[in-house]
């Protein structure tokens, strides 16, 4: 502190937490780790995305704190920041459902558990079918989902009609909605798991590629950074898209590949739309933030695996057809931003997660596609009970990167709601 008026004291120490008045910790605003990477640890995180956040803030939470995580560029930086913002519960395994019912509970509590407000609403998903086969489809998931508890109903497109008034029923021949699904907006969500991570002693460091990995002896690895080598006895892989790339340093091969998603966001309106919006035929989604953007997407398939994060005028043309063939009256907004972001799509759509064979000690958590926002929270819970010394869920078991290979992937139900 400098001397002077108590009122205008400026606290020098950047990186020393400090506490309100109700002993809340709070974090500086530059809460990344500055300087070289320990020389060791006991688990480095390689990413900084939701995933890599959510396991390092749930072991901080379970007093394993001798964690380090490594963030080539800043919070953000990949798909965690570049997302819809989307959580829903309508799957089609039972596995997935009772994840996603745990995911939404702990979005519900994220304000009062990690203290950021996270703008969660639930305001449900609606899903629209333009056929008997989507509406079949829909029937046998909602079954399922009604069996483990969760809400939703087959509605006819009038009752559709009810929830968001705006849409055009033409081709709509059904619709499913469950009114406990919801949105958030990511970039919080990242910042609040980040800031109690490191208040309560995990490290975070950005702007650090990692560079290199190789099998320390005696056990763990090192990891070559740009700030130095850190050697960890557990590496855990949550570097999304990039997985096969960091997993290749040390000979293990993970079968996923980047694919460019596109979504805009157009100019601020006055509330209407509660729902997530989501054609089944195309694709297309949509919801309107907090700040009254229209938030959506479509899918444009052909263009291949690719790192590209460029936008197309391809995307934009497809988006507003389908977008005002299904709501007319947003025929004449104005979109102002346009992006893309990578999905990890894995061969099954599912997750990759646990040691890779041959290695114990490095985990992978990857694979993640279109949905990895909102399984993080109970991925990155479930990971941390399991690394600080619980029993492994059953995903560690199911998602494993030997299913690809040992043929164990196929003895199970497929999930095939890989969508929006
Ligand atoms: C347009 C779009 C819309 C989406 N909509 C939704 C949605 O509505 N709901 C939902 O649940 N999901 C959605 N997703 C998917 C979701 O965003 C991802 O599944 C999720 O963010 C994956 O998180 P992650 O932490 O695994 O990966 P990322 O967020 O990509 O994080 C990986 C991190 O690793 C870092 N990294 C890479 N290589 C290195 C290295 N060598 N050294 C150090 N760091 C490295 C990267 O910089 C990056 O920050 C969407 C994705 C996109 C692109």
């Amino acid at each position: 502190m400098i001397a002077g008026n108590e009122d205008d004291d400026v606290d020098l120490d950047e990186n020393a937490p400090r506490a309100d008045a109700s002993g809340v910790i709070r974090m500086p605003a530059t809460l990344e780790a500055t300087g070289p990477v320990p020389e060791r640890c006991e688990i480095a995180i390689i990413g900084g995305g939701v995933v890599g956040l959510a396991i390092a803030y749930y072991l901080a939470s379970l007093d394993v704190t001798d964690v380090v995580v490594i963030e080539r560029g800043y919070l953000a930086e990949g798909a965690s920041g570049r997302n819809g913002g989307g959580v829903r519960q309508q799957w089609s395994t039972e596995i997935n459902i009772r994840l996603m019912q745990e995911s939404v509970e702990l979005c519900r509590r994220f304000a009062v558990d990690v203290g950021v407000n996270v703008w969660f609403r639930q305001g449900g998903y609606l899903f629209l079918a333009r056929s008997a086969k989507e509406v079949a489809r829909l029937e046998k998931n909602i079954d399922l989902q009604n069996r483990c508890g969760v809400a939703t109903r087959m509605l006819a497109p009038e009752k559709a009609q009810d929830i968001v008034p705006e849409l055009d029923l033409t081709g709509i021949v059904g619709a499913s909605f469950n009114p406990s699904d919801g949105i958030l907006f990511p970039w919080p969500f990242l910042w609040g798991y980040a800031r109690q991570a490191a208040a309560m002693g995990a490290r975070i460091f950005t702007q650090t590629p990692v560079h290199g990995l190789e099998p320390a002896a005696g056990g763990g690895y090192v990891v070559h950074t740009t700030r130095g080598n850190v050697r960890a006895r557990r590496v855990i892989n949550a570097t999304g898209s990039w997985s096969p790339l960091v997993a290749k340093h040390i000979g293990v091969e993970v079968p996923t590949w980047p694919i460019r998603h596109e979504i805009c966001s157009s100019e601020p309106l006055k509330p209407f739309l509660r729902p997530m919006v989501s054609e089944l035929a195309s694709g297309l989604y949509c919801s309107q933030s907090m700040r009254g953007e229209i938030v959506g997407g479509v899918t444009v398939p052909g263009h291949g695996s690719t790192y590209g994060m460029g936008s197309t005028l391809e995307f934009l043309a497809t988006y507003a057809r389908r977008l005002t063939r299904l709501m007319p009256i947003l025929g004449d907004i104005k979109i102002l931003r346009q992006w893309a972001g990578p999905y990890d799509q894995s061969p099954d759509g599912n997750p990759i997660l646990g040691p890779a064979p041959g290695h114990p000690d490095f985990f992978l958590a990857c694979g993640f596609v279109g949905h990895g926002f909102m399984m993080a929270p109970i991925v990155g819970k479930l990971y941390a009970e399991w690394l600080a010394g619980g029993e492994p869920h059953e995903i560690f078991s199911r998602y494993t990167l030997s299913r690809f290979t040992d043929g164990s992937g196929s003895s199970h139900p497929k999930e095939d709601f890989n969508i929006g």
